[in-house]
Parts: C-alpha cells; sequence; structure tokens
C-alpha cells in the first residue's frame, strides 16, 4: 500500500550518521523526479558548487515501484559537475525495489567520508565501511570484492564508481548492479566527491500488498499488455540495436563525429550482426517481463597461448552508435570492447565516445597530436580507443583531464568548437533534425529521453516551429509524470495516466490517482525551477556548427528553423520554470 507521506534516508558522511525523516507531499510530487525536485529544493545548495560537500546526492523511487511491473526506476538528483546545475539521471537494475524492499522513498547522501568509503543499508541497518584499499579499482573488481566482503543476497543493489567517479571527470557514471547506469551529467564524479566508492542497499523489509481480488487482476492485465502484445517484442527481441539500420536508412546515424549521417558499413554493426555474432542472453530489471538488456560475450586473448577470457558485456543502440559508428568502428566484438573498457573506467559510454570523437577530429586537423592523445586516435583505430577511454577515465593527462569535463571545455583550449557534437552535453544518437537537436540542447537531462523531438523529426516532414513547441512542453510533461512513477520509459504505451490512476487506486492512493494531471504540471514546473535556480539561461545556449552541416532524409538541416525552435523553446522553458507555476508543498 502506498503510504501519505515520504520516508527519507539522510546520510551524513562526515559525521558517519544517518535518520529517517518524514516528509509530507506525495499527493503533490508523487515521487521519483517529483520527490527527487523536491529533496533537492530542500537539501540543495543552489548558489554553492557541485562539489561542495553539502550538497545532497539524491536518489527516489516511485509510489509503484515493487507492485507493478517495469516500475523499475531509481532516480538520481544532483548538481552536476559537467554545468554546475541542477541535474537527473535514472537507473533501474535492482536499486528500486531494494530501496522499497529497505522501506524507503529516498536516500539523501550529505557530506564528504574521511576515508574512500561504502556506505551499506538496509531496513535494519546502516554502516559506512571503510574502503580505501578500492581506491582506482576499476567497476567489476569493485564489485566481486564488496559481494565477499559484504555477503547476502536476495534484493541487493549495488551503486559503485570506477576510476572516472574519483578522478573527478564530468562524464563519469554509476554503475548500478551489472548492467545499469546512472551515466549521463556525472553523478560518479558526485561519489567520488564524496569519497564514496560504493553504495550497497539491502532491502530486507517486507513489503505489504493489498488483499483481496481486485490488486491481482490488475497485476495481471498490466502484465499481459506487456508481454503479449507486440509493443514489447522490440525491446526483447534485437532490442534497440536494430535501431542502427534504421537510422542509418533515414540518414539520421550519427558517423564519425557526425560527418555522415549514413554508411554503408552498418552491416558490421547492425542489430542483426550483434544478434547474431555476440549475443549470449538477456537480462532484466528487478520485476521487469520484458528483458531489454542485451548481453554479448567479448572473446579476447588470455596470457597462454590458446587460452581465451571471455568477458560480459552489454549492448544497446546508444553504446553502439558512440563507441561503434561515432568512432567509425565497424566490427561488432571490436566495439564491444571499448563498451567494455568504458564500463570498467566507470565512464558514461555516449559522452566518452562522443568527446573521443571531437578528439580524433582535432588530431586529424592538427589542433592536437600525440603530445596530447599519448595514443595515435584514427576513426576505426578501436584497440588506440581501447586505450584512449583507460587515459579518459584515469585522468592520465591535462588533455584528458580536460577532456573528461566535456568535449567543448577541451576546445575551448585547444580549438574546435565548431565540431563539438555537443547539445547541452555531448550528443545522443539521433541526427534526426532540428526538433531533436533543440529538445537535447535545451531539455532539462540533456537526454534524448527528456522528450520525443528525434520522433517527431522522424514522422513530420512539414510543420509549423509552434507545433514542434507544443509537442515538445506536452511530450516532456507526459514523460515527467511516468518518471515521477519511476516507470520505465520503455513502458510508455502501456502506462497511459489512466492506467497510472488505477494502479495508484487499487493500492490505495486515491487523491493522488484524481490528481495526476496537476502532479504532472507541478513537476514539470518544479524540476525547471531547481534547474534554472542553479544558473540554467536557455537563451544563453548555442549549437556547434556540425550541427547545421548535417543532411538528413529531409535534406540539409534549415537553421533558420533550428534557431526559431531554439529561441522558442528557450521562452516556454522560462514561462514553465516561473516560480508561482509550482504549487506548495
Ligand atoms: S524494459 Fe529494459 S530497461 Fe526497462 S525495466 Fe525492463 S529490463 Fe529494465
Amino acid at each position: 500500500m502506498i503510504r501519505d507521506h515520504f520516508r527519507v534516508l539522510v546520510m551524513d558522511l562526515a559525521a558517519g550518521r544517518g535518520r529517517v525523516e518524514r516528509h509530507d507531499g506525495r499527493e503533490t510530487v508523487a515521487g521519483g523526479s517529483g520527490l527527487a525536485a523536491w529533496l533537492f529544493g530542500h537539501y540543495g545548495r543552489p548558489a554553492s558548487p557541485w562539489n561542495d560537500p553539502a550538497q545532497p546526492l539524491i536518489f527516489a523511487i516511485g509510489p509503484l515501484t515493487g507492485a507493478f511491473p517495469l516500475m523499475s526506476k531509481t532516480v538520481c538528483a544532483f548538481k552536476s559537475p559537467y554545468h554546475d546545475q541542477y541535474a537527473e539521471s535514472h537507473a533501474g537494475g535492482r536499486s528500486a525495489l531494494a530501496l522499497r524492499m529497505a522501506d524507503l522513498d529516498a536516500l539523501v547522501v550529505t557530506g564528504r567520508a574521511p576515508r574512500l568509503s561504502c556506505l551499506a543499508l538496509g531496513g535494519h541497518h546502516l554502516e559506512l565501511r571503510d574502503v580505501h584499499f578500492l581506491a582506482g579499482k576499476p567497476v567489476d573488481e569493485v564489485g566481486k570484492v564488496l559481494r565477499r566482503m559484504l555477503g547476502g543476497a536476495g534484493h541487493r543493489s549495488m551503486l559503485r564508481i570506477g576510476p572516472a567517479g574519483e578522478s573527478g571527470a564530468a562524464m563519469a557514471g554509476i554503475t548500478v548492479d551489472t548492467y545499469r547506469h546512472f551515466g549521463r551529467l556525472g553523478a560518479g564524479a558526485v561519489m567520488g566527491a564524496k569519497n564514496l566508492k560504493a553504495i550497497v542497499v539491502e532491502g530486507d523489509r517486507a513489503f505489504p500488498l493489498p488483499a483481496g481480488k481486485d490488486y491481482p487482476k490488475l497485476f495481471e492485465r498490466v502484465h499481459h499488455q506487456l508481454t503479449r502484445t507486440d509493443m514489447m517484442h522490440k525491446y526483447h527481441d534485437l532490442g534497440t540495436a536494430a535501431n542502427l539500420e534504421t537510422l542509418n536508412g533515414l540518414q539520421s546515424l550519427p558517423w564519425r563525429n557526425l560527418r555522415q549521417t549514413a554508411d554503408a558499413a552498418i552491416d558490421g554493426v547492425s542489430g542483426r550482426r550483434f544478434a547474431d555474432d555476440t549475443l549470449l542472453r538477456n537480462a532484466a530489471c528487478a520485476g521487469c517481463p520484458v528483458g531489454c538488456i542485451h548481453v554479448g560475450f567479448l572473446r579476447e586473448k588470455f596470457m597462454e597461448p590458446n587460452q581465451y577470457l571471455y568477458r560480459q558485456v552489454s549492448y544497446d543502440y546508444e553504446p553502439i552508435f558512440a563507441t561503434g559508428t561515432m568512432l567509425g568502428v565497424v566490427e561488432a566484438p571490436a566495439v564491444l570492447g571499448i563498451m567494455d573498457t568504458v564500463e570498467q573506467m566507470g565512464l558514461d559510454v555516449m559522452s566518452a565516445g562522443v568527446a573521443l570523437a571531437w578528439a580524433t577530429e582535432a588530431v586529424e586537423k592538427g589542433l592536437i597530436d600525440l603530445a596530447q592523445t599519448l595514443v595515435p586516435l584514427q576513426f576505426g583505430q578501436a584497440a588506440a580507443y581501447r586505450q584512449a577511454v583507460e587515459h579518459l577515465g584515469r585522468g592520465t593527462n591535462d588533455f584528458y583531464r580536460l577532456l573528461a569535463q566535456g568535449a567543448l571545455k577541451a576546445a575551448a583550449h585547444y580549438g574546435g568548437g565548431d565540431f563539438a557534437c555537443v547539445l547541452g552535453q555531448e550528443m545522443a544518437g539521433y541526427a534526426t533534425g532540428e526538433v531533436f537537436f533543440t529538445a537535447q540542447a535545451l531539455g532539462l537531462r540533456h537526454s534524448h529521453l527528456d522528450s520525443g523531438g528525434y520522433s517527431f523529426d522522424q514522422k513530420h516532414a512539414a510543420y509549423t516551429t509552434a507545433e514542434a513547441l507544443d509537442f515538445l512542453v506536452a511530450d516532456e510533461g507526459g514523460r515527467v509524470l511516468l518518471t515521477s512513477m519511476a516507470a520505465c520509459l520503455f513502458a510508455r504505451g502501456v502506462y497511459t495516466p489512466t492506467l497510472l490512476a488505477e494502479c495508484l487506486e487499487v493500492l490505495g492512493a486515491r487523491g493522488l490517482a484524481a490528481g495526476l494531471a496537476d502532479v504532472a504540471r507541478r513537476v514539470q514546473a518544479l524540476r525547471w525551477r531547481q534547474r534554472l535556480a542553479t544558473g540554467f539561461d536557455p537563451h544563453a545556449v548555442t549549437i556547434p556548427e556540425r550541427f547545421r552541416e548535417v543532411t538528413t532524409w529531409k535534406g540539409p538541416l534549415d537553421g533558420e528553423r533550428l534557431d526559431a525552435l531554439m529561441a522558442g523553446y528557450a521562452a516556454r522553458i522560462l514561462e514553465l520554470g516561473r516560480p508561482e507555476q509550482d504549487a506548495p508543498v
């Protein structure tokens, strides 16, 4: 059943103590994105830098977590090292269910631990363990050591950082369990700044569900829609990797630092190629019957002759674009190899791949050379990219430390800002046109998931600027409602507002169910208010020249349309984030 308040564990790492606080507001912000933004308003320090120890690192789940399938995400909120503004990142795995089973709606971490530490918590325990011996260790090794050290099993989730988080890389992520990530905008560096190598959540409490027939009946209906209709097949079968061919066919797939949007070499990295040559199995987040996570195998020569090491690496559309087509690497196993190194360093894969694509073109243009890159960067040369990823993660020299803050930061020093593929942060893999470029450049998370701008581009040959802006604002509002439930956005076609209201009602949250439209509007405004309060000026955002050189299925990009969309969306964001639009909580 859903509580009418939030149970929030607030952990002060400096003091080594935590307390559970009770906060009202279930009917006004629901949970997930709404709760995270509200908690940042309560604990955050908008005017202080991201690495001020007092800044909170927030993890929030939703009211339906654990009760319905695909309610699997945890929302992480923080002040980002990438732009020093409010940021959100979402991940699944077992994190949400473990928090639910620990009887928590959110975890807020403040302070800085005196030594590199692991925070272990559950419904009955809270402990800060010294793990200084894990300094600089890659992600998989940290996982192995902590599993041995902490024991336990069941509903346990492990969040951890690699060397990138410790080195302060603004593109460092947090790895969740084995194959999920709080990837974008540098949550890993926030953990590193707090001297926190890992957080282990143990779901060791019971989670009451309603008696009677209504809940199981509704659960069965939702489960049926998610599994026995066509809706979810595409995510399970070839998975999102199927988009490689589709987007290449639409001249919308970024290749070699976005100098091309299609290439005949797509066969080497298509979804079918990955499935035929590398796929080992599918995996799933806790509570998900879909299993969209595709795990490929990587075979590498071991020390002895004729001995091989097999590693399991998860792949998706986005990682393949970032470490494959964007770097001109067109053999599936070689792409998996780069992804594996990215994973071990604890870097965000999209940011790392796109930043290295910029660096490669900067080498070609003579702006940097081996003195900076240490390895010869050249499109298609996978072995060098694997070494470069390690340098990027560990911050080996001044160049890599700067590049790890973002390609535009490196370009400000070395030149080459015109070909840095940055839309608020390193681009996602959609060169679909003006609407997507606007949506990512100005979206709150600078994510392709903020709104369906890429889809609008693909479906509309002709549209007015106002139609596109109305779409972006409305679509963001719909997604904010889902992320306040902490749902997987792959289920957005199933979890309509009507179905969400039914799910909430059956769990006893009638007031929340009746007010979902207001919740969506309020949370959309609240998130923007947090972003604006931390310094975001949407009118100051510019789009590098490379994006204006793109040709898609619609022809050359329309620069005037792009400018009109950017100006119009910036104005809408300022309107959305006006303080008075956010009702008091
Ligand atoms: S569809 Fe994929 S990302 Fe979404 S909950 Fe299921 S396994 Fe996780």
